[in-house]
């Protein structure tokens, strides 16, 4: 086995990981606390990455075994650009049909088999300042004394009237973090994909109407769209799409939704809209303006995928490259371990990963 870590280097103690599981079964719904508040915890880590994808996981792999205690923090393992891709045939090494879905589960399992702990989790905000930067989710604080920011290129911009404006007034994409906002309120949830049914489900503990939106019909073998339809909470509108968002000072206060049957646009009275529509925009919206940005919105990074603050990296299709493969995003991964674990250890040169000695 080889090493690159100084055991001399300085740790963060450890920590009791009430929240975490190293290994986790992947449910087909979030676990969320049932109406309660999200607790707070602050759980330390030599490194956090934010994404798990190809670039995360990969990442993850090498500081995992480098011996840093490593999380990554994943929104949903099913709805990254590999993980809805049908079919890899491209991946060296990997030969044959493998769905994206099934290569990411061997290389997040990789990591979690070399000590990383993976935490489902969105990340909604971060505090890049000081030697140890914050990561704000609803399942608690991640501190760690490194930063990886993975979190791909499947970002939507803002296309429906009144999205923009609206946005973090009523306008969200994220149920697990706004949700509790919305107690006994009436809600929309704009989608079809795997990210849209958790989500809704999630509302449905909140909500007290939940309107879904979707443009096609739901089909009847899908077990969770099934369960979702069966609940009294949920509204469903089949091929139907959302036209406009309406609101005033305060907020959103309904939709504008054209229908299968109406002759009219039909109006909702909602105080918030939940959109899960894939674009392909690198997701930043948690970072806001604390790193600096390409012309195009990818993070800017040097050669070692360092960002513009200290103790920040950024790997995989956040960067916006022009060549967006899962067998780049993993390269990143790499080169931002390394240099991680040289940043951490003050370490002059990189020392390989193996040792044939
Ligand atoms: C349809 C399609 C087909 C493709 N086919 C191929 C192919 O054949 N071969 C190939 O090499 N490449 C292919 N690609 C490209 C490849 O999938 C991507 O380049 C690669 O997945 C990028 O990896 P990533 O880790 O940067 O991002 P992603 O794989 O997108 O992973 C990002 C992760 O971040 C998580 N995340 C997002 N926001 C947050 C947040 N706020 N908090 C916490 N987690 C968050 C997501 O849940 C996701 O798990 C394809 C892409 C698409 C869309």
């Amino acid at each position: 086995m080889g090493g690159w870590v100084d055991e001399s280097a300085p740790f963060i103690p450890p920590f009791t990981p009430l929240l975490l599981h190293p290994s986790p079964p992947l449910p087909h719904l979030p676990p969320f606390p049932k109406n309660r508040a999200p607790t707070l915890e602050t759980l330390d880590f030599d490194v956090v990455i934010i994404g798990g994808g190809p670039a995360g996981c990969s990442c993850a792999l090498y500081t995992a075994r480098a011996s840093l205690k490593t999380v990554i923090l994943d929104k949903n393992p099913a709805v990254g650009a590999l993980a809805i891709t049908h079919k890899i045939a491209n991946y060296p090494g990997v030969a044959g049909d493998v769905s994206g879905e099934t290569l990411l589960e061997v290389m997040r399992q990789q990591a979690v088999d070399f000590g990383a702990v993976y935490q489902r989790s969105q990340v909604y905000s971060l505090d890049l300042d000081g030697e140890v930067k914050q990561v704000y989710t609803p399942e608690g604080i991640f501190r760690g004394r490194a930063l990886v920011l993975a979190t791909g290129a499947m970002g939507r911009t803002a296309t429906f009237r009144g999205e923009a404006e609206f946005l973090g007034r009523g306008v969200s994409y994220c149920a697990t973090c706004d949700g509790a906002f919305y107690r006994d309120r009436a809600v929309a949830v704009i989608g079809n994909n795997t990210e849209a049914l958790e989500e809704a489900q999630v509302l449905t503990k909140f909500a007290n109407t939940v309107h879904w939106v979707t443009f096609k019909e739901v089909l009847a073998a899908d077990d969770h769209a099934q369960s979702l339809l069966g609940h009294p909470a949920v509204k469903h509108w089949p091929r139907s799409r959302l036209l406009a968002i309406a609101g005033n000072d305060s907020g959103v206060t309904g939709i504008e939704v054209r229908t299968k049957t109406a002759k009219d646009p039909v109006a909702l009275p909602v105080d918030g809209v939940f959109i899960y529509q894939n674009g392909s925009k690198p997701i930043t919206d948690f970072v806001g303006d604390q790193v600096a940005y390409n012309s195009d919105g990818g993070v800017q990074v040097d050669a070692m995928m360092a960002t513009s603050v200290e103790g920040v990296w950024a790997v995989g299709d956040i960067r916006n490259t022009p060549f967006k493969q899962a067998v780049v995003a993993a390269g990143d991964g790499c080169i931002a371990a390394m240099a991680i674990d040289r940043f951490l250890n003050s370490r002059k040169g990189i020392r390989p990963d193996w040792d044939h000695g």
